[in-house]
């Protein structure tokens, strides 16, 4: 069968990736993302099912979506998330299943997933120091992300990407540590700027660590960094560099000081099956009722795109009253 082509939103942006957020709760309590208490959950019957988004999935892929991320909250931690995998890696059209997690399952699961058809994985890390690692989360979990990482590259998921978000007098002395991780392993580190949005532990502007100043110092740390030829792959927005000779690589992700709206390619999927055309925007469609209705998304879903803002204003502080990235899948 020819490969579906793309739809194109309103600026001519191909939208071929999907993120979908299978559950807006978590085990952690990242300083950065979630209040540690006053968070309403979501009611079960409010959640799409396995069976709903796969469904959803199989509505879009002939529209040209053929990539697809879950996300949460925490993905893993929605009972037996490999059933999902399965679904949705079988659907035609779709030739990418990733996963974007804190790790802290996948020691146990990174197997699991693998089998029922996960390619790659994103793991959040902001700190390589049990004591840190806890304070940050505000949840001890015994985490180890090396041993997460390790699990990951063993059953076979590829790439696998490290999310550092760093944040001044917090965590921002490990960038060396985590550099370095790339010498030694085919991992790729990827810095985020930390984002001061919503209702986020008293973290400002002046946590927020410029990715340039980042990139000097892991340049430093590893004695040069050249741009990466051969990025990993993804849909994303990072730039990719790698110090010579090193199996991984070094990537930044620089939502505070630079736009990449222009090549947007995205859109997300709520826990509760509304579609979101802009992290930071407040455009919002409902499949869940269509969905439920028996009736096709795609109208919808061509609507929506047809809406999809041009770009987002966080360079000017406005999250778009997003409170927290856990709601709609980071
Ligand atoms: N629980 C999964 C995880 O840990 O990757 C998926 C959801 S999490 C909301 C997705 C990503 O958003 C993580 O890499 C997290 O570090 C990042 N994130 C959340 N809030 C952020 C903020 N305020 N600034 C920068 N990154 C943030």
């Amino acid at each position: 069968m020819p490969r579906p082509l793309p739809m194109l939103d309103a600026q001519g942006r191909s939208i071929t990736y999907l993120r979908i957020s299978v559950t807006d709760r978590c085990n952690f309590r990242c300083l950065y993302c979630m209040p540690e208490h006053g968070l309403e959950w979501l009611p079960k019957s409010e959640i799409l099912s396995y069976e709903e988004i796969a469904e959803i999935v199989r509505q879009l892929a002939p529209t040209g979506i053929r990539r697809l991320r879950l996300t949460g909250g925490e993905p893993t931690i929605r009972p037996e998330l490999e059933t999902l995998i399965r679904y949705l890696s079988q659907i035609c059209g779709i030739e990418d299943v990733a996963l974007s997690t804190n790790g802290v399952k996948l020691v146990t699961k990174s197997a699991d997933y693998r089998a029922a058809g996960l390619d790659r994985v994103n793991m959040s890390a902001d700190s390589l120091r049990a004591e840190r690692i806890a304070k940050i989360a505000r949840r001890d979990l015994g985490f180890d992300p090396i041993a997460a990482l390790t699990a990951a590259e063993q059953a076979g998921l590829d790439p696998i990407k490290v999310n550092v978000v760093v944040m001044r007098g917090i965590n921002d002395d490990e960038v060396e540590d985590f550099a370095r991780l790339t010498l030694e392993h085919p991992w790729h580190v990827r810095f985020i700027e930390l984002m001061p949005v919503g209702d986020m532990a008293e973290l400002e502007w002046k946590h927020v660590v410029p990715s340039d100043e980042v990139l000097s110092r892991a340049a430093a740390a590893l004695g040069g960094l050249s741009e990466s030829g051969d990025a990993p792959l993804g849909n994303g927005p990072a730039k990719y560099y790698r110090a010579a000779g090193a199996p991984g690589s070094i990537g930044v992700i620089t939502p505070m000081t630079h736009t990449y709206c222009g090549s947007c390619n995205r859109v997300r999927l709520t826990a509760d099956g509304r579609l979101r055309t802009c992290l930071f925007g407040t455009h919002e469609v409902n499949f869940r009722d269509p969905l439920r209705r028996g009736e096709s998304v795609v109208p919808v879903f061509t609507a929506a795109l047809a809406a999809k803002p041009p770009e987002h204003h966080l360079l000017q502080m406005d999250a778009g009253g997003l409170r927290a990235l856990s709601q709609v899948g980071g």
